[in-house]
């Protein structure tokens, strides 16, 4: 380790040099990479740990700018995916953490994949489906995970160790009905309320990564309010994930296949099964419909009808709809027929 890069942080109350140099072999898996995805990625890159994985299936656009602190106007220009940019940064800022980049959507048939060799998950997501499936494998594979969410200036995060705190399902054992609560589309969010919520949960990631044990409590803040509350979550014996080890989230391998992403005229679409594209064959075979942009990463296709970015492993947004099935036919109108 360089002597001095992590100076400053030795000589926080509590930490030692062996600490320190636990952050030197752990990996972390990071799920989303907005607004609370950029402000982890920052840190734990800065602390220095070994391997920061990060996943997400979006593409960088210009309305991220004002909130999400990893991107800037050239990621746009080159409609590079989120995970891609953000890698591109974060070698800059630490080139002692390994950056590995996934672009994909992160679903029953991947999880447990994707999670399964990191010491810690963090939540960066916007959508209850994905934090049930996190829920159920880091409960299943014994994994510790932080669930963190904002909305507007509020924002909560409660780290979950299985076994040993409440996890998820012992706090909320079923997702608040579609459409009840606030979300981002509807309330917006609040950058620094992001950056208060997310403070929370690296310092909660610091304390797992480095051996100690966290207390399992749910923090709830609001900076319109000026407010910080902090409950304790007991277990519950008769939780189905971490009381009764049944994993429905994990086992619904089929999952959604159409998503209307939140706060967004756009549709994620997977393939029901793994495919290899030609982009640039397919890029020839759509000039004459389409305005297009290839690039390592995607091809980018522009009409005045439709806008779809084509990624080589068959996934697609549709932007400028919101109706899955209504992406799901220009998709089918265009791509596949
Ligand atoms: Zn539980």
């Amino acid at each position: 380790m360089n002597s001095t890069r992590y100076h400053r942080l030795l000589h926080l109350p509590g930490m030692s040099t062996e600490r320190l140099d636990r952050l030197r072999h752990v990996r972390v898996a990071l799920v989303g990479c907005g607004t609370l995805g950029g402000i982890y990625a920052q840190n734990l890159a800065r602390l220095g740990i070994a391997h920061l994985r990060l996943i997400d299936r979006d593409i960088v656009e210009e309305h991220n700018l004002a909130t999400q602190i990893l991107f800037d106007e050239e990621d746009v220009k080159g409609a590079l995916p989120k995970v891609e940019a953000a890698r591109l940064h974060l070698v800059k800022v630490n080139s002692e953490c390994l950056i590995e980049a996934m672009a994909a959507d992160l679903e029953p048939s991947n999880a447990e994949a994707l999670l399964g060799e990191s010491e810690l998950i963090i939540d960066a997501t916007d959508n209850f489906e994905t934090r049930y499936l996190i829920n159920d494998v880091a409960v299943k594979l014994d994994k510790p995970w932080i669930y963190t969410a904002v909305v507007g200036f509020a924002g909560l995060c409660m780290a979950v160790v299985p076994g040993k705190t409440a996890c998820l399902r012992c706090l909320l054992e079923e997702p608040p009905p579609v459409g009840s609560l606030p979300t981002c589309e509807t309330s917006g969010v609040w950058p620094a309320s992001a950056q208060s919520v997310a403070a929370v949960g690296i310092t909660e990631a610091l304390r797992l990564l480095t051996g100690e044990m966290v207390r399992g409590d749910l923090t709830e803040l609001d900076l319109q309010a000026g407010s910080r509350r902090t409950v304790h979550v007991p277990r519950r014996e008769a939780c189905p994930a971490c009381g009764q080890r049944q994993f429905g989230w994990l086992e619904n391998r089929a999952g959604s296949q159409a998503t209307r992403l939140c706060g967004r005229d756009m549709v994620h679409l997977s393939p029901p099964a793994p495919i290899k594209l030609d982009l640039t064959a397919l890029a020839q075979r759509l000039a004459a419909s389409f305005q297009i942009q290839l690039t390592e990463y995607l091809l980018h296709l522009k009409s005045a009808e439709a806008e779809i970015y084509l990624f080589p492993d068959g996934r697609a947004l549709v932007k400028g709809v919101t109706d899955p099935a209504r992406a799901r036919a220009l998709f089918n109108r265009f791509i596949t027929a």
